[in-house]
Protein backbone atom coordinates (compact mmCIF):
# COMPACT_ATOMS: atom_id res chain seq x y z
CA UNK A 1 0.00 0.00 0.00
CA UNK A 2 1.07 3.48 -0.54
CA UNK A 3 2.73 5.32 1.93
CA UNK A 4 3.44 8.92 2.55
CA UNK A 5 7.13 10.44 3.10
CA UNK A 6 6.55 11.17 6.84
CA UNK A 7 4.98 7.54 6.92
CA UNK A 8 8.21 6.33 5.11
CA UNK A 9 10.24 7.82 7.80
CA UNK A 10 8.34 6.74 10.56
CA UNK A 11 8.65 3.34 9.99
CA UNK A 12 12.20 3.30 9.11
CA UNK A 13 12.74 5.14 12.68
CA UNK A 14 10.55 2.26 13.93
CA UNK A 15 12.59 -0.26 12.23
CA UNK A 16 16.13 0.94 13.19
CA UNK A 17 15.36 1.73 16.84
CA UNK A 18 13.92 -1.97 17.07
CA UNK A 19 17.53 -2.83 15.56
CA UNK A 20 19.05 -0.96 18.17
CA UNK A 21 20.34 2.03 16.14
CA UNK A 22 21.74 4.77 18.36
CA UNK A 23 20.61 7.72 15.97
CA UNK A 24 17.52 6.34 14.28
CA UNK A 25 16.23 9.56 13.98
CA UNK A 26 19.03 10.98 12.42
CA UNK A 27 19.70 8.11 10.48
CA UNK A 28 16.22 7.62 8.97
CA UNK A 29 16.22 10.99 7.27
CA UNK A 30 19.41 10.97 6.39
CA UNK A 31 18.36 7.31 4.39
CA UNK A 32 14.85 8.75 3.05
CA UNK A 33 16.39 12.28 1.94
CA UNK A 34 19.18 10.42 -0.43
CA UNK A 35 16.92 7.82 -1.88
CA UNK A 36 14.31 10.51 -2.49
CA UNK A 37 17.34 13.14 -3.59
CA UNK A 38 15.08 15.24 -0.62
CA UNK A 39 17.03 18.24 1.36
CA UNK A 40 16.05 17.98 5.31
CA UNK A 41 13.36 20.52 4.71
CA UNK A 42 11.93 19.56 1.54
CA UNK A 43 11.15 15.98 3.40
CA UNK A 44 9.41 17.83 6.01
CA UNK A 45 7.67 19.78 3.80
CA UNK A 46 6.58 17.11 1.70
CA UNK A 47 6.09 14.43 4.79
CA UNK A 48 1.73 13.87 3.61
CA UNK A 49 2.78 13.57 -0.25
CA UNK A 50 2.87 9.90 -1.30
CA UNK A 51 6.18 8.16 -2.12
CA UNK A 52 6.33 7.50 -5.74
CA UNK A 53 7.14 3.27 -5.64
CA UNK A 54 10.64 3.24 -7.00
CA UNK A 55 11.65 5.85 -4.33
CA UNK A 56 10.31 3.43 -1.36
CA UNK A 57 11.42 0.48 -2.54
CA UNK A 58 15.23 2.33 -2.75
CA UNK A 59 14.64 3.61 0.10
CA UNK A 60 13.85 -0.08 2.10
CA UNK A 61 17.26 -1.01 -0.29
CA UNK A 62 19.30 1.33 1.33
CA UNK A 63 17.35 1.00 5.01
CA UNK A 64 18.12 -3.01 4.69
CA UNK A 65 21.93 -2.36 4.01
CA UNK A 66 22.17 -0.52 7.40
CA UNK A 67 20.51 -3.13 8.41
CA UNK A 68 23.08 -5.34 7.52
CA UNK A 69 25.75 -2.97 9.02
CA UNK A 70 26.81 -0.88 6.39
CA UNK A 71 27.50 2.66 8.25
CA UNK A 72 25.24 5.83 7.11
CA UNK A 73 27.68 7.73 6.12
CA UNK A 74 29.33 5.74 3.72
CA UNK A 75 25.35 4.57 2.12
CA UNK A 76 24.83 8.34 1.48
CA UNK A 77 28.69 9.26 1.12
CA UNK A 78 29.25 12.39 3.58
CA UNK A 79 28.70 12.73 6.98
CA UNK A 80 29.13 16.03 9.34
CA UNK A 81 31.75 17.05 11.81
CA UNK A 82 32.47 20.00 13.74
CA UNK A 83 29.89 21.90 12.21
CA UNK A 84 31.22 20.86 8.33
CA UNK A 85 29.55 18.59 5.80
CA UNK A 86 32.21 16.08 4.54
CA UNK A 87 32.25 13.86 1.49
CA UNK A 88 33.30 10.25 2.73
CA UNK A 89 33.56 6.85 0.63
CA UNK A 90 35.06 3.57 2.32
CA UNK A 91 38.69 4.19 2.12
CA UNK A 92 38.69 6.81 5.06
CA UNK A 93 37.45 6.87 7.92
CA UNK A 94 33.68 8.04 9.17
CA UNK A 95 34.77 11.30 12.15
CA UNK A 96 34.20 10.24 14.95
CA UNK A 97 32.99 12.86 17.66
CA UNK A 98 35.62 11.24 19.77
CA UNK A 99 37.83 13.31 17.00
CA UNK A 100 36.10 16.43 18.37
CA UNK A 101 38.47 16.98 21.11
CA UNK A 102 41.50 16.53 19.08
CA UNK A 103 40.40 19.96 16.72
CA UNK A 104 38.82 21.93 20.38
CA UNK A 105 42.72 21.41 21.41
CA UNK A 106 44.41 21.84 18.94
CA UNK A 107 42.19 24.75 18.26
CA UNK A 108 42.74 26.33 21.84
CA UNK A 109 46.75 26.55 21.36
CA UNK A 110 46.53 27.88 17.30
CA UNK A 111 44.64 31.11 18.81
CA UNK A 112 47.72 32.10 20.67
CA UNK A 113 50.00 32.13 17.88
CA UNK A 114 50.22 34.38 14.64
CA UNK A 115 49.79 32.60 11.27
CA UNK A 116 51.09 29.75 11.34
CA UNK A 117 51.30 26.22 9.19
CA UNK A 118 49.99 23.10 10.29
CA UNK A 119 49.87 19.92 8.98
CA UNK A 120 47.15 16.88 9.65
CA UNK A 121 48.88 13.72 9.28
CA UNK A 122 47.06 11.07 8.15
CA UNK A 123 44.02 13.06 7.51
CA UNK A 124 41.76 11.03 5.60
CA UNK A 125 38.54 12.94 4.45
CA UNK A 126 40.48 15.89 6.08
CA UNK A 127 38.04 16.30 9.01
CA UNK A 128 40.55 17.52 11.52
CA UNK A 129 42.17 19.88 9.38
CA UNK A 130 39.53 21.46 7.64
CA UNK A 131 37.95 21.45 10.95
CA UNK A 132 40.88 23.54 12.43
CA UNK A 133 40.92 25.85 9.08
CA UNK A 134 37.38 26.48 10.26
CA UNK A 135 38.59 27.72 13.36
CA UNK A 136 41.05 29.84 12.72
CA UNK A 137 41.12 32.17 9.99
CA UNK A 138 44.68 33.43 9.49
CA UNK A 139 46.67 29.47 9.28
CA UNK A 140 47.50 27.22 6.42
CA UNK A 141 46.68 23.49 6.60
CA UNK A 142 48.98 20.85 4.82
CA UNK A 143 46.12 17.29 4.49
CA UNK A 144 48.73 14.43 4.64
CA UNK A 145 47.85 11.30 4.01
CA UNK A 146 49.51 7.87 1.65
CA UNK A 147 46.27 6.95 0.00
CA UNK A 148 44.83 8.92 -3.09
CA UNK A 149 41.43 7.96 -2.78
CA UNK A 150 41.65 9.79 0.43
CA UNK A 151 43.70 12.81 -0.87
CA UNK A 152 40.86 13.09 -3.48
CA UNK A 153 38.08 13.38 -0.97
CA UNK A 154 40.34 16.06 0.47
CA UNK A 155 40.39 17.85 -2.77
CA UNK A 156 37.20 17.59 -2.60
CA UNK A 157 36.14 18.82 1.18
CA UNK A 158 38.54 21.53 0.33
CA UNK A 159 36.72 23.42 -2.10
CA UNK A 160 33.29 22.48 -1.20
CA UNK A 161 33.60 24.21 2.03
CA UNK A 162 35.54 27.21 0.46
CA UNK A 163 39.30 26.62 2.37
CA UNK A 164 40.68 26.65 -1.22
CA UNK A 165 44.17 28.66 -1.11
CA UNK A 166 44.27 27.94 2.66
CA UNK A 167 44.06 24.43 2.80
CA UNK A 168 46.31 22.07 0.52
CA UNK A 169 46.27 17.81 0.32
CA UNK A 170 49.42 16.27 -0.37
CA UNK A 171 50.80 12.52 -0.05
CA UNK A 172 52.99 11.47 2.13
CA UNK A 173 53.82 8.37 4.32
CA UNK A 174 53.28 9.00 8.15
CA UNK A 175 56.25 5.70 8.52
CA UNK A 176 58.81 7.35 6.50
CA UNK A 177 60.88 10.37 6.63
CA UNK A 178 59.00 13.57 5.27
CA UNK A 179 60.23 15.03 2.51
CA UNK A 180 62.26 18.08 3.14
CA UNK A 181 60.50 19.92 0.25
CA UNK A 182 57.41 20.31 2.79
CA UNK A 183 59.41 22.43 5.29
CA UNK A 184 58.92 23.00 8.81
CA UNK A 185 55.55 23.49 10.71
CA UNK A 186 54.16 24.98 13.68
CA UNK A 187 51.79 22.44 14.52
CA UNK A 188 51.44 18.68 13.56
CA UNK A 189 47.67 17.40 14.47
CA UNK A 190 47.04 13.34 13.81
CA UNK A 191 44.74 10.91 14.51
CA UNK A 192 46.96 7.76 13.08
CA UNK A 193 46.05 4.52 12.70
CA UNK A 194 45.77 3.22 16.55
CA UNK A 195 43.69 -0.24 16.90
CA UNK A 196 46.21 -3.03 17.85
CA UNK A 197 46.46 -5.32 14.71
CA UNK A 198 44.44 -8.52 17.03
CA UNK A 199 42.07 -6.17 17.86
CA UNK A 200 40.90 -5.62 14.30
CA UNK A 201 38.98 -8.59 14.25
CA UNK A 202 36.86 -7.93 17.48
CA UNK A 203 36.10 -4.83 16.63
CA UNK A 204 32.23 -3.84 15.68
CA UNK A 205 31.09 -5.37 12.28
CA UNK A 206 30.00 -1.59 11.11
CA UNK A 207 33.92 -1.15 11.55
CA UNK A 208 35.68 -4.38 10.77
CA UNK A 209 33.62 -5.05 7.67
CA UNK A 210 33.22 -1.65 6.21
CA UNK A 211 36.15 0.68 7.34
CA UNK A 212 39.04 0.70 5.80
CA UNK A 213 41.73 -1.47 8.08
CA UNK A 214 45.01 0.85 6.73
CA UNK A 215 43.11 3.40 9.15
CA UNK A 216 42.81 1.62 11.52
CA UNK A 217 45.64 -0.83 12.06
CA UNK A 218 48.70 0.52 14.15
CA UNK A 219 50.67 -2.46 14.34
CA UNK A 220 51.54 -5.50 16.63
CA UNK A 221 50.09 -2.90 19.61
CA UNK A 222 49.04 -0.50 18.16
CA UNK A 223 51.36 1.83 18.58
CA UNK A 224 53.49 1.69 15.53
CA UNK A 225 52.55 5.20 14.10
CA UNK A 226 53.09 6.94 17.33
CA UNK A 227 56.85 5.96 17.48
CA UNK A 228 57.50 6.82 13.58
CA UNK A 229 55.64 9.84 13.79
CA UNK A 230 57.42 10.93 17.10
CA UNK A 231 61.10 9.92 15.73
CA UNK A 232 60.69 11.09 11.80
CA UNK A 233 58.36 13.87 11.63
CA UNK A 234 59.90 15.50 15.07
CA UNK A 235 62.23 17.18 12.05
CA UNK A 236 59.04 18.64 10.56
CA UNK A 237 58.44 20.67 13.20
CA UNK A 238 60.07 23.81 14.21
CA UNK A 239 61.89 23.57 17.78
CA UNK A 240 59.24 24.53 20.11
CA UNK A 241 56.73 23.50 17.41
CA UNK A 242 53.56 21.07 19.24
CA UNK A 243 52.14 18.08 18.18
CA UNK A 244 48.93 17.06 19.17
CA UNK A 245 47.88 12.73 19.08
CA UNK A 246 44.62 11.46 19.09
CA UNK A 247 45.28 8.29 21.19
CA UNK A 248 42.73 5.29 21.45
CA UNK A 249 41.82 3.78 24.96
CA UNK A 250 44.95 3.33 27.51
CA UNK A 251 48.05 4.77 25.11
CA UNK A 252 48.39 8.21 27.01
CA UNK A 253 50.65 7.15 28.92
CA UNK A 254 52.79 4.67 26.72
CA UNK A 255 52.24 7.74 23.43
CA UNK A 256 53.62 10.19 26.30
CA UNK A 257 56.71 7.65 26.75
CA UNK A 258 57.36 7.50 23.21
CA UNK A 259 57.88 11.44 23.03
CA UNK A 260 59.68 12.03 25.76
CA UNK A 261 62.21 9.30 24.38
CA UNK A 262 62.14 11.03 20.85
CA UNK A 263 63.09 14.63 22.10
CA UNK A 264 59.63 15.93 23.08
CA UNK A 265 58.69 17.48 26.63
CA UNK A 266 55.84 19.77 27.95
CA UNK A 267 53.97 16.61 27.16
CA UNK A 268 50.20 16.34 29.02
CA UNK A 269 47.19 14.64 28.22
CA UNK A 270 43.50 15.89 27.98
CA UNK A 271 40.23 13.80 28.26
CA UNK A 272 37.33 13.48 25.41
CA UNK A 273 33.90 14.30 26.62
CA UNK A 274 33.48 10.53 27.64
CA UNK A 275 36.32 10.89 30.23
CA UNK A 276 38.67 8.88 27.71
CA UNK A 277 42.32 10.51 27.96
CA UNK A 278 42.29 11.01 24.10
CA UNK A 279 44.71 13.77 23.28
CA UNK A 280 48.41 13.77 23.89
CA UNK A 281 50.33 16.45 23.43
CA UNK A 282 53.82 17.78 23.45
CA UNK A 283 56.38 20.54 22.49
CA UNK A 284 59.54 19.90 20.01
CA UNK A 285 62.74 20.58 22.35
CA UNK A 286 65.10 21.97 20.74
CA UNK A 287 67.72 19.87 19.39
CA UNK A 288 70.80 20.18 21.66
N1 LIG B 1 38.51 5.57 17.06
C1 LIG B 1 38.50 4.62 15.99
C2 LIG B 1 37.81 3.34 16.42
O1 LIG B 1 37.86 2.99 17.56
C3 LIG B 1 39.91 4.30 15.51
C4 LIG B 1 40.53 5.49 14.95
C5 LIG B 1 41.95 5.28 14.63
O2 LIG B 1 42.51 4.18 14.58
N2 LIG B 1 42.57 6.39 14.44
O3 LIG B 1 37.20 2.69 15.62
Amino acid sequence: MATTYSGLYLEIRRTLKAAGSIAADLSARELVCVSSGKTKEALFRDGSLYVPMEIEARTRELVQRHLDGEPVAYIIGEWEFYGLTLAVSPSVLIPRPDTETLVDKAVEYLRTLEACRVLDLCAGCGCVGLAIASQVPEIKIVLGDISDAALKLCSRNIWSNSFSGRVVPVRMDALENPDRRIGLFQCIVCNPPYIASGEIAGLDVSVRDYEPHLALDGGADGLEFYRAIAGKWRNALYPGGRIFFEVGIDQSIPVGRILRENGFGEIESMEDRNGVRRVVTAIRYPDI
